[in-house]
Formats: structure tokens, sequence, C-alpha cells
């Protein structure tokens, strides 16, 4: 059961929910309006969260804006029906899923393609059931290609791309009044097109963006939302295992030795050795 939450000032978040790989969605009110970030993975998802905004005296949205053009984030956006901002990657790749048919079949072809993973087709069997026929992909109305800026009234939101390897059109959203950032799933490593992988180089740039804002609350669009204290603490372990890899390259055991020593742990922890095996197959590509 996901759970409406007060994360700040102008903020109103609802957790993510990891049975179906939903995200969290974010409610930013102004004195002007509200802008919705990310739309969900389904029409349920999204009912579920105007529901729980209603419930708590939440003025509605009116605009939306997409961190990346991933199913979790955008299969909703037809329920919603407002005018949506994207970078125009996601409005791309979006526009390539318009005609898509979701059967087992058709998925199964997707899957074959490396366009989707396998736990992406699970999760879309589980969030819909036998009501695939229902989903219907919305192109962005407005987009943007480096940043763009909403004013609220009172609350300025900051749409900056970053990129990176888990989406070519990741961007981080940043609420300036709040001090609040938000990640997408730009810290995460690639999904889809291949085996999982990391870019270590793009990872570092990633986390050095994210820091050079002002905030003090980050919210990943999988996870809890962390204050700057912790945030680093969370990230502190990876930027290193991302330094190591830089350093040693394809040495895959001189870096588990020298990220165990830095761990001060016998043998890498299991997070760690299978992100590892994502950082090589990036060190592979770069
Ligand atoms: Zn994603």
């Amino acid at each position: 059961m996901s759970t409406i939450e007060q994360i700040s000032e102008h903020i109103w978040i609802m957790h993510a929910c990891h049975d179906t790989d939903r995200p969290i969605l974010a409610a930013i009110s102004g004195a002007k309006r509200t802008l919705l970030i990310d739309a969900g993975n389904s029409p349920t998802h999204a009912a579920l969260f105007r529901q729980e905004l209603q419930r708590h005296g939440v003025r509605q949205p009116e605009i939306l804006v997409l961190t990346h053009w991933h199913w979790d984030h955008t299969f909703a956006m037809s329920e919603w029906n407002l005018p949506s901002i994207a970078q125009a990657e996601t409005a791309h790749a979006l526009r390539k899923l318009i005609s898509q048919d979701w059967s087992d079949a058709a998925m199964e072809q997707l899957f074959e393609q490396q366009i989707i993973n396998e736990s992406t087709m699970a999760n879309i069997k589980k969030e819909y059931g036998g009501n695939r026929n229902m989903i219907r992909i919305v192109e962005p109305d407005i987009l943007f290609q480096e940043s763009i800026t909403i004013d609220l009234g009172g609350v300025t939101c900051e749409v900056n791309h970053v990129g990176g390897d888990h989406a070519i059109d990741s961007c981080y959203v940043y609420v300036k009044e709040d001090q609040t950032l938000f990640l997408g799933d730009a810290l995460g490593p690639s999904v889809y097109g291949g085996p999982r992988s990391y870019t270590a180089s793009s990872f570092l740039r990633l986390l050095r963006q994210a820091y050079a804002y002002n905030a003090q609350l980050f919210v990943e669009s999988h996870g809890r939302p962390m204050d700057r204290a912790g945030f680093q603490k969370e990230l502190g372990d990876w930027e290193q295992l991302a330094q190591f890899t830089e350093k040693y390259g394809q040495d895959r055991d001189r870096i588990a030795k020298e990220m165990s020593t830095y761990l001060q742990v016998p043998e890498l922890p299991h997070e760690f050795s299978k992100a590892l095996e994502w950082f090589m197959v990036g060190a592979a590509k770069e």
C-alpha cells in the first residue's frame, strides 16, 4: 500500500511501491498551480495519488513533468490528461511506443529486442493483469533540450537534463524554495539494451551534479527521501567503487580487493560485487 507524505512546505509525495515497481509521485504546490512529477505506471496508480491528494486537501496537479521515458514513470499520462513537459528524447522514446501492442507475444518481442527487460515484462503483467489493451501512451506537449524552469507561484522548479547510464533522457528536478532535489532513476545502472551497465565517469559526474545543488533533501524515484548527510553516506561507498573503477579499469580483482579494504571486510558484500559486475560492463564499453 502506498502512503502519502508531506516532505517539505510545498511538496507531497506518494511513496514508491516495489510490488509492481511504482515510483514516487510528487505534487509540488505553489500559489498559482501544482506540478506533478512523473505520471505513474498505470491509471490505477495515478488515481490512487489523486484520491490521496484530495483526502489531504492538496490542490490537484495542473501540469506534469517527466523525469524520463520508462514505463513506470509515464504509462499513466493518459489518466492525468495534463499539459506535460519532457526532455526531447523522452518524447522521442514515447513516440516509438505509441502504437505498441502489450500482449504477451508482443512483449516477448520487445524483450528479445532488448527494448524492455524481464522484470519490466513481469511488472507490466502484474500491474495491468489482463487489461493491457487499456495501455495508452501519450506524447508530451512541451519539449526542452537542456533545461526548463517552471514558476508555480512562489515555488520554482528547475528541470535539468543530466542523462547517464539509466536513460539518456534522465532529468533532475530541483525545487528551489524547498531545497529538494528529485533525481528520478538517473543514478541507476542501464536496465535495457543488454546486461546492466554502469559507466564510472558518468556515475561520478551525476553525483557531482547532484551535490552542486544547494539541496537538503534528495529523492530517488524508487527509494526513500534522504537528507543531505544520509544521501552522502548512502552514496559514498558507491562513489568509492566508481573511483576505484576509474583508477583500475577492467582489473576486477584489484578493484574488489581495494573496495574490501576500504569497507574493512574480508569479502565484498553482495550488493557491491553485483555493482562491480555492472561497472565492468561499463568499463569494457569505455
Ligand atoms: Zn527508470
